[in-house]
């Protein structure tokens, strides 16, 4: 019988879509995922999960959850023995975009035959799909452990995903990551890094062009280089099992200058690159400063580099591993690779083998109106719950 207290489905969703839980790199949007994490605390400990919640030391205000039930996993020589099964995802959300959404991002809307709102997909609604895929087990019959674990700061720094260790006995054999993939089990995904090019120019007056730098148009010249450096990742690394089956490099952010009639001092770049699975995140970076080289010999001192964030490595689970097969025999779908990144490779570090597969499709992950079909709703909850069995029980 479920706990009396949990809600219908519908109603757990509607109330995650209403918990607003941004993450942003811009402090204007950032939110705490607090509310969000107090919701499955209290339904999972509903269920009889005990439920462990740590603030991130990295971020104060976001939170990682990890609810935990079924037999503790054995320990030898004081070490927890890999065991069970780790159903993971993000609590957070990419920020909302007021001129785009037809609808209330925060309020759950079906029609159409779909579930609207911000995290449908991506990937708040995914701990609805679990909790409604377990609630009416016997948990008393379990053999193994489940976990459910719900991270913060997914979509910016993955600072709860870098947090993992502060769980001791968090020691799974197997983990799935609920991303949306159309309950396609995802077996691997190419890594990430996000960097900050600074030109730092002599600001004066517009009518003398030579008494300052232009950062500009410096910038302009450093984009031609990161442009020849993007065609020279094409051309030197190849994963035909990518549809982009080659590392890529994003312009995603520009901003330079205050004032038409000043030599602008300063220009400013963010851009993110995506390495393939076994590309050392070293490598990258190295040609990104070798392509450069030309500007800082121009321009001594103009230029600069940081990263916004730790980079995210690649990450692949092998195409025989017991996990893959599991999910493909349950899912009906061939294990495939992802042309995003999750928290996957952090997830694996734990030792365990991991997939990312979760209903809802990536096409609406990060768009106006995002949503998720009714029609694929009770199938997914009964995979999830065959996984939970074949596994757990
Ligand atoms: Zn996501």
């Amino acid at each position: 019988m479920s706990a009396p207290t949990l809600p219908s489905f519908l109603n757990m969703y509607r109330e995650l879509i209403a918990a607003p839980s941004v993450s942003c790199l811009e402090p204007q949007w950032d939110i705490s995922n607090r509310q969000v994490i107090e919701l499955l605390g209290l339904w999972l400990s509903s269920l009889g999960f005990k439920v462990e919640i740590q603030e991130l030391e990295r971020q104060q205000g976001k939170f990682n959850l990890l609810a935990s039930i079924g037999p503790e996993p054995e320990q030898v020589a004081g070490q927890a023995q890999a065991s069970g099964l780790l159903l993971a995802g993000h609590t957070d959300t990419v920020p909302w975009d007021e001129g785009r959404w037809t609808r209330n991002p925060f309020t759950l809307t079906e029609a159409d035959n779909r579930l609207y709102g911000l995290g449908s997909a991506d990937m708040k609604g995914f701990f609805a799909f679990v909790i409604e895929a377990i609630r009416d087990l016997d948990f008393s019959k379990m053999k193994k452990p489940l976990r459910i674990l719900a991270t913060a700061d997914e979509e910016t720094s993955m600072a709860g995903a870098r947090e993992l260790h502060r769980f001791p006995n968090l020691k799974p054999e197997f983990a799935v990551i609920g991303e949306p993939t159309n309950m396609v089990p995802v077996r691997m995904h190419k890594g990430h890094t996000t960097d900050c090019v600074r030109i730092t120019g002599r600001s004066g007056h517009s009518s003398n062009p030579a008494m300052g730098l232009n950062a500009i148009s410096v910038m302009h010249e450093t984009l031609g280089y990161l442009k020849q450096l993007e065609q020279d990742l094409q051309n030197k690394f190849h994963q035909p099992a990518f549809a982009v089956p080659y590392p890529t490099l994003n312009f995603g952010h520009i901003h330079g200058g205050d004032a038409a009639n000043r030599i602008c001092a300063c220009c400013e770049l963010h851009m993110d690159m995506r390495p393939l699975p076994g590309m050392r995140i070293e490598t990258l970076h190295e040609m990104l400063a070798a392509h450069l080289a030309p500007i800082h010999q121009l321009y001594p001192g103009a230029l600069e580099i940081h990263a916004m964030h730790e980079p995210i490595p690649g990450y692949e689970c092998p195409a025989d591993a017991a996990l893959v097969k599991m999910a493909e025999e349950i899912s009906g779908n061939t294990a495939e690779p992802a042309n995003y990144c999750t928290e996957a490779p952090f997830v694996d570090a734990l030792g365990c083998e991991t997939i990312v597969m979760g209903p809802g499709s990536i096409r609406q992950a990060h768009q106006p109106d995002e949503f998720i079909t009714l029609a694929e709703v009770t199938p997914a909850q009964q995979q999830i719950r065959q996984l939970v069995n074949k596994i757990c029980f």
